[in-house]
């Protein structure tokens, strides 16, 4: 089991009901926890299943529902109808739930004895019955919720479930998050910004301003021991490439980095916060060469770049929603080999079926994605307030597949917005300094790209090579937001038909607004 999700848990509910006999009942007990045992010994789930019982009835399945949404480790349920579980019995219970739900229509016995079947062993091999009539009352009631067919032993259904039980840790996670704004959002740019509150009440992230003048005060506290120590750190990690700085200039400004991430880190601790933004027009006080001048001498991109690595939400230009999104989408992911990173869509490259788009930020690019070892370089930065010679780690990241993700807010809905892209090699790029990606969007550079902008996109993302479209998908059906994805079958006409589509669905119904 991945160490990340020892904590959780997903409860197993299944129902029944008393019509077939104590006995039975017992029977289905024993049969359910054989189940749940063969998905914990998968080893493909990496949230621990836990085994609550059978529900025979209404009083009972609210007890167990009410139980599972207050408990602190229960991230969701699986249901499974042993029987037929008249589904009237899990109206109450269904309404008291408000964690994701997984319905999972398998069966204790994988093919028919044909020879011995009898009346018997029917009753106690009837979920093709029982879970038609579960299916029912959640789509009669309008439950979200992921409904994984195949047998329990099934490699395929047990990695469907792992999906959705990586997802539900992130939603879960999602609830504790607190991101932290150093500034705001860069003045008169509409796409990060958005309702704070309902992206809270929708999504779980709580987004807080945090001044940056009391962030100055952590960095003026840094101790110049500590700074050599991680500094250290640094050398041991990461290639030493000292360029037109010269020598002198580039262990300061590396220096003043890593003060610039001890400052940030022992605010995020204090504060409690797993993510944070950051806004290049506000580093402290604006002239650097005041007397008793107080500010970042550097945009803290190498900061940025290293607590991505661990997990730590990150947005440039203070957009919270895409740093909220990438702590949420590297909790899913957690474990995986390949990789996840906030990119930004930057340059375009025309070259016929090759066109593609220069994915960089100024350097806040996640090592995770890195093909080889980070250089950590220090060059001159001329965008923002400080245009100061700045360090950074300087990669290119891996050829491959890959998916980008997107939350925008539409003013009566939150939209994701993913798209499947191709990741390339680049040419090398000697006067640009920086970490990169380069990215063909998926079915091809026009269609993707112009699907992405019809959609509402922004040019921030968050960049995944591990997870396949579905994770997303679990992700927006469990916390009930729209959700458009570009793929290699997308076409510009049928994906504006969807967007138009849905623009009546959000506008009709109610209860995802
Ligand atoms: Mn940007």
């Amino acid at each position: 089991m991945t160490k990340a999700f020892e904590n959780l848990e997903l409860w197993w509910i299944t129902g029944a009901q008393l019509l077939y006999g104590g006995e039975t009942v017992k029977i289905v007990d024993a049969h359910s926890k054989t189940m749940v045992d063969g998905l914990n010994d998968g080893g493909i789930i990496p949230v621990n299943v836990v085994y609550k019982g059978t529900a025979n009835s209404s009083d009972e399945v609210e007890a167990l529902m009410k139980a599972a949404d207050s408990d602190g480790k229960c991230i969701g349920v699986i249901t499974w109808m042993h029987t037929f579980s008249p589904a009237k019995m899990w109206i109450k219970g269904l309404q008291a739930l408000h964690k994701p739900l997984l319905h999972f229509h398998t069966q204790y016995n994988a093919e028919i004895p044909w020879k011995d079947i009898d009346m018997d062993f029917m009753n106690l091999n009837q979920s093709a019955h029982g879970d038609i009539e579960f299916g029912h009352i959640c789509a009669r009631m309008r439950i979200r919720r992921k409904v994984v067919v195949g047998h329990w032993k099934s490699p395929e259904a047990q990695r469907s479930i792992a999906v959705w039980s990586r997802v539900a840790a992130a939603v879960a996670d999602a609830k504790k998050t607190r991101c932290l704004m150093f500034g705001m959002n860069m003045n008169n740019v509409s796409v990060t910004d958005g309702d704070r509150v309902e992206f809270e009440q929708r999504l779980g992230y709580h987004v807080d301003y945090y001044p940056v003048s009391s962030l100055m005060e952590y960095y003026r506290k840094v101790s110049e021991a500590d700074a050599e120590a991680l500094v250290e750190e640094y050398r041991k990690s990461y290639g030493v490439r000292i360029g037109e700085s010269g020598e002198k200039l580039y262990w300061e400004k590396v220096k003043n980095s890593a003060k610039a991430e001890l400052a940030i880190r022992r605010v995020l601790k204090d504060e409690g916060a797993t993510a944070f933004t950051t806004n290049f027009d506000d580093l402290g006080r604006a002239d650097i060469d005041a007397p008793g001048f107080l500010g970042f001498d550097q945009i803290p991109g190498l900061a940025s770049q290293r607590l991505m690595e661990e997990g730590i939400g990150f947005g440039a230009e203070g957009d919270w929603k895409t740093a909220c999104l990438y702590r949420s989408l590297w909790v899913m992911s957690q474990g995986m080999p390949e990789g996840c990173s906030f990119l930004e869509d930057y340059t375009i490259n025309f070259a016929g079926e090759r066109s593609s788009i220069l994915q960089s930020h100024m350097l806040e690019v996640c090592p995770l994605i890195a093909s080889g070892r980070p250089e950590l370089e220090v060059h001159f930065l001329g965008i923002g307030i400080r245009k100061q010679q700045t360090a950074r780690l300087v990669f290119t990241s891996k050829p491959g597949p890959g998916i980008k993700a997107t939350v925008v807010d539409l003013g009566n809905r939150f939209r994701l917005i993913t798209q499947e892209v191709e990741c390339i090699e680049p040419e090398p790029m000697p006067k640009l300094p920086v970490a990169s990606a380069l990215w063909i969007p998926q079915p091809s550079f026009e269609i993707g790209a112009g699907a992405w902008i019809l959609a509402g996109g922004t040019h921030h993302s968050a960049f995944s090579y591990d997870i396949s479209p579905e994770y997303w998908d679990d992700f927006a059906e469990m916390t009930g937001i729209e959700h458009v994805h570009i793929d290699r079958n997308t076409t510009l006409e049928g994906f504006r038909k969807e967007l138009r589509t849905n623009e009546v669905y959000y506008l009709l119904n109610k209860s995802l607004q």
